[in-house]
């Protein structure tokens, strides 16, 4: 986005009395590797930050996960600032303080908690974002409905989110914030976030990073809510509900993954612990449950989705 918005901040933290330095590097998850890691460091170094200074991360999630590794581990750690420019980064990965790189093995293999000291979000900025981008952050805030608050859900059926954004921004950020909150670690509460990201991963992997996480996270949820009310978890109205949600804002319901497929990809994802695998189930929109399940049984879930 350093064509976009760089010169403006970079002027206004100028008048500000901020002495600026950049880095600019290609877009896209490629660029989040311990390759270009290196390069910041090597960057940061010569021109002699030291840990009075501070790092801004100016862009979408790969831009905010990578500067924030770094802001964690040079020099052991300078203050960090998020400018989230995608709607996946204003209400999710600008928020919460997990940080970190991609290896070739896998995503976010190699990171830190580390909270940023300012997240400023222009919600403006999401004007230039193109429309799949959008589709793919608004997922995520259809997410935080299912598992918190079902008037906030309400309000994205009643009136597209675009024309009250900051609204529905800040509600999510709110919802994060709180359960980060009690949760910074994710021992308990914080893994309610991951709603739809059990099958979404196994979607991703299995598709080839075809689809966006977005709409892979979208498939995750319409499965395991499908699921949820043949196994007697919710009833069939929280299922149309989310179903609706996900229609008004393009977002797929449905894989041509398999079982098989999707249950060998899940099995070799790093959320899973021992033989046990935990599903984010929803009892209501607005609420949902965290259950722990035995690994070989996930297929059955996944039949029960409605997956061939
Ligand atoms: P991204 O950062 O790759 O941005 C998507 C694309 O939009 C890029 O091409 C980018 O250049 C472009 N873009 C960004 N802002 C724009 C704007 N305002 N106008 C026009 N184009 C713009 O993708 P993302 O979806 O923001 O983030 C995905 C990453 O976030 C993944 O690496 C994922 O692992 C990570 N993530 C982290 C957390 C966390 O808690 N840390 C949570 C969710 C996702
Ligand atoms: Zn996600």
């Amino acid at each position: 986005v350093a064509s976009l918005y760089l010169d403006q901040v970079v002027q206004s933290l100028s008048a500000a009395g901020y002495t600026v330095v950049s880095y600019i590097f290609p877009h896209g998850e490629d660029s989040k590797s311990a390759e270009t890691l290196f390069r910041v460091y090597d960057f940061l170094i010569k021109e002699q930050l030291t840990r009075s200074d501070f790092i801004v991360a100016l862009g979408g999630g790969v831009t905010g996960d990578l500067a924030g590794f770094v802001a964690a581990s040079y020099m052991r750690g300078i203050d960090f600032v998020q400018i989230p420019t995608t709607l996946l980064a204003a209400v999710d990965s600008s928020v919460g303080g997990k940080t970190a790189v991609d290896l070739d093995e896998g995503k976010n293999l190699v990171g830190a908690f580390y909270q940023p000291r300012l997240v400023l979000c222009d919600p403006d900025t999401l004007a230039t974002l193109p429309p799949e981008q959008f589709r793919a952050g608004m997922a995520e805030v259809i997410k935080y409905g299912m598992i918190g608050d079902e008037v906030f859900l309400n309000s994205l059926l009643a009136r597209p989110a675009a024309e009250h954004l900051e609204e529905v921004i800040a509600a999510c950020v709110a919802m994060k914030r709180d359960v980060v909150s009690r949760d910074e670690f994710e021992q308990g509460e914080r893994r309610l976030l991951n709603f739809g990201h059990t099958v979404g991963h196994a979607v991703e992997r299995c598709r080839g990073f075809a689809l966006s996480h977005g709409e892979a996270v979208a498939i995750g949820m319409a499965v395991l809510s499908r699921a949820a009310v043949d196994k007697g978890y919710c009833g069939e109205e929280t299922l149309t509900r989310l179903l609706q949600a996900l229609q008004q804002y393009d977002l797929p319901m449905e894989t041509d993954c398999t079982v098989e497929e999707l249950s060998a990809a899940a099995l070799a994802d790093k959320k899973r612990s021992g033989d046990k695998l935990r599903l984010v189930v929803p009892e209501r929109v607005g609420r949902c449950r965290i259950e722990t399940i035995a690994a070989d049984s996930f297929h059955e879930w996944l039949k029960a989705g409605g997956v061939q």
